[in-house]
C-alpha cells in the first residue's frame, strides 16, 4: 500500500519546519532509505519566477534548508536546482535564487545552488507523446532527485504539486515550446508522465510545502492560503492524491490524477495509508479551487468540427487590461501560440491577445511579473461552472477549516 506522511506545521519558523520534515521522512522509513552515502541529490524545488517566499509561489527556503541538512546528515551531496519560467541563464536564475530565499537556504545548509546552465536532449522510447525532449544536465546527471514542491492552484491544470513540478526539468524557454506542442491539457499531462517515465524511479522522495499554499488563480496570480501541512511520499501521485484533498478537490476528478491512474502510478480508488495527522482534520474547507482548462461540458452534444470554436468561447480566457500592463514584453516572448503582440500606447507599450490564436495555456498569467494578466470567465462558462459545482459530490472529509489567511509569515 502507498504511504503518505502528513504532518502539521503552522509556521516557517526553521525549528518547526525541520521537526515536521524529519517526522515525515522518519514515518516513511528514515532518510537513509532514500539516499546512500556519497550520492549527489538534486533538490528540485519550484522556482516559478522571481518572487519572495511571502508570495507563496515558490518552495519555501525553510523547507529546502531542512531537507538539505537531512541529506547532508545521511552522507549525501545535495544541491538546489530548478529551471524557472524564464531563460535558463546564470543572471536570471541567480536573481530568482536571491529573491526566493534559495541563496540563504544554501548558505545555511551548505548545499550549493546549481550553476550548470547546460542542457541536452534525451530520448524516451516508452513515451506516449514526448519521445525526445531537452532536460537540465545537472538534474539528469544527479544520482538521486528529491522533489520539493509547493501546493498551489493552477489555471491550466487545476492544481500543481508533485507530478507537475517535474516540468521544471525542461530548460527555460523550451517549456514554451512544449506548451505549444502539447496544447491539449490531456496531451500536456501525458507529456508530464513521459518525463516521469524517463526519470525511471530516480525521484526517491517527494516533499510538499503546504504550510502556506496558493488558492484562486494560481500558480502566480492566486492568493496565499494557510494550510498548515508538510506532506511526503515515495509516490508522487499518492502525494498529490492526498494533497488535493487538502484543497477540497476530489482526486479522481482532477485531470493530472485521472491521467496518472491511466498511466499506472496508482490504482483506481487507491488505498493510501496516511501517516501522522488525521487527513479529515487537515482539510481547508474554504479553499478556493481553480477549474482546469479542459472543462468540456458540451463535448457530448456539440459536433466534433465545432468543438474548437465552442471551446474557445466557453473556457476561461486571459485578459490584459491596458492600464495594468507595464509593457515589459515577457508574455509576448513566452506565448507558445504567438498570440500576443506589443503595441505602443502614449509613451509606453501594452500587450494585446489574439483570441483566435490563444490556446488557453495561461503561461502569460503565470509569468507576468506585474500580475497584469487576469483570467476571466465568459457568461456561458460561468453558468455551466455553477451547474457543475452543484453536481459535485461534497467531500466527506471536509469539515475543518485551518485557514487564517492573513499574511504568510
Ligand atoms: S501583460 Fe505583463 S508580461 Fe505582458 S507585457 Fe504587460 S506587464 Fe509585461
Ligand atoms: S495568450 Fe496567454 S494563454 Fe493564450 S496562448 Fe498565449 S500565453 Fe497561452
Amino acid at each position: 500500500m502507498e504511504k503518505v506522511a502528513l504532518i502539521k506545521a503552522t509556521s516557517y519558523e526553521q525549528n518547526e519546519v525541520t521537526t515536521a520534515i524529519e517526522k515525515a521522512v522518519n514515518l516513511l522509513g528514515g532518510i537513509d532509505k532514500f539516499v546512500q552515502k556519497g550520492q549527489t541529490v538534486a533538490l528540485k524545488v519550484n522556482l516559478l519566477m522571481k518572487a519572495t517566499p511571502e508570495k507563496c509561489m515558490t518552495t519555501h527556503p525553510a523547507v529546502v534548508e531542512a531537507v538539505a541538512k537531512l541529506v547532508l546528515k545521511a552522507g549525501g551531496k545535495p544541491f538546489i536546482v530548478d529551471s524557472a519560467g524564464g531563460p535558463f541563464t546564470e543572471g536570471y536564475i541567480n536573481s530568482i535564487y536571491n529573491a526566493s530565499g534559495m541563496t540563504l537556504a544554501s548558505q545555511n545548509s551548505g548545499a550549493p545552488l546549481n550553476q550548470d546552465y547546460t542542457y541536452y536532449e534525451v530520448e524516451n522510447p516508452n513515451a506516449k507523446v514526448g519521445f525526445k525532449f531537452p532536460i537540465v544536465s545537472a538534474i539528469d546527471k544527479a544520482d538521486v532527485i528529491f522533489n520539493l514542491t509547493k501546493l498551489k492552484t493552477h489555471s491550466f491544470t487545476g492544481y500543481t504539486n508533485a507530478i507537475k513540478n517535474m516540468f521544471g526539468i525542461i530548460p527555460g524557454l523550451a517549456k514554451v515550446e512544449m506548451h505549444g506542442k502539447y496544447r491539449d491539457l490531456d496531451v500536456f499531462i501525458d507529456f508530464l508522465y513521459d518525463i516521469w517515465t524517463y526519470l525511471n524511479g530516480k525521484v526517491k522522495l517527494n516533499i510538499t510545502d503546504a504550510i502556506w499554499g496558493m488558492e484562486g488563480f494560481g500558480p502566480s496570480n492566486g492568493t496565499p492560503k494557510q494550510m498548515n501541512a508538510i506532506l511526503a511520499s515515495e509516490n508522487p501521485l499518492a502525494l498529490d492524491y492526498i494533497a488535493t484533498q487538502l484543497m477540497t478537490l476530489i482526486p479522481e476528478t482532477t485531470p493530472i490524477i485521472r491521467k496518472g491512474i491511466e498511466h499506472g502510478l496508482l490504482e483506481q480508488n487507491p488505498e493510501i495509508e496516511v501517516l501522522g495527522e488525521d487527513l479529515t482534520q487537515m482539510i481547508v474547507k474554504d479553499f478556493k479551487t481553480c477549474e482546469p482548462n479542459n472543462y468540456k461540458p458540451y463535448a457530448n452534444y456539440v459536433p466534433q468540427f465545432l468543438q474548437g470554436t465552442v471551446h474557445r468561447v466557453m473556457t476561461k480566457r486571459p485578459v490584459i487590461p491596458k492600464a495594468k500592463c507595464k509593457g515589459c514584453g515577457k508574455c509576448h516572448d513566452h506565448c507558445p501560440a504567438k498570440a500576443i503582440t506589443m503595441h505602443p500606447h502614449k509613451n509606453k507599450r501594452f500587450a494585446k491577445i489574439d483570441y483566435n490564436k490563444c490556446i488557453r495555456c495561461y503561461c502569460c498569467q503565470e509569468l507576468c511579473p506585474f500580475g497584469a494578466v487576469k483570467i476571466k470567465s465568459g457568461i456561458i462558462y460561468k453558468i455551466l461552472h455553477i451547474k457543475k459545482n452543484k453536481n459535485r459530490t461534497t467531500n466527506p472529509h471536509s469539515h475543518h477549516n485551518q485557514g487564517k489567511s492573513e499574511t504568510p509569515h
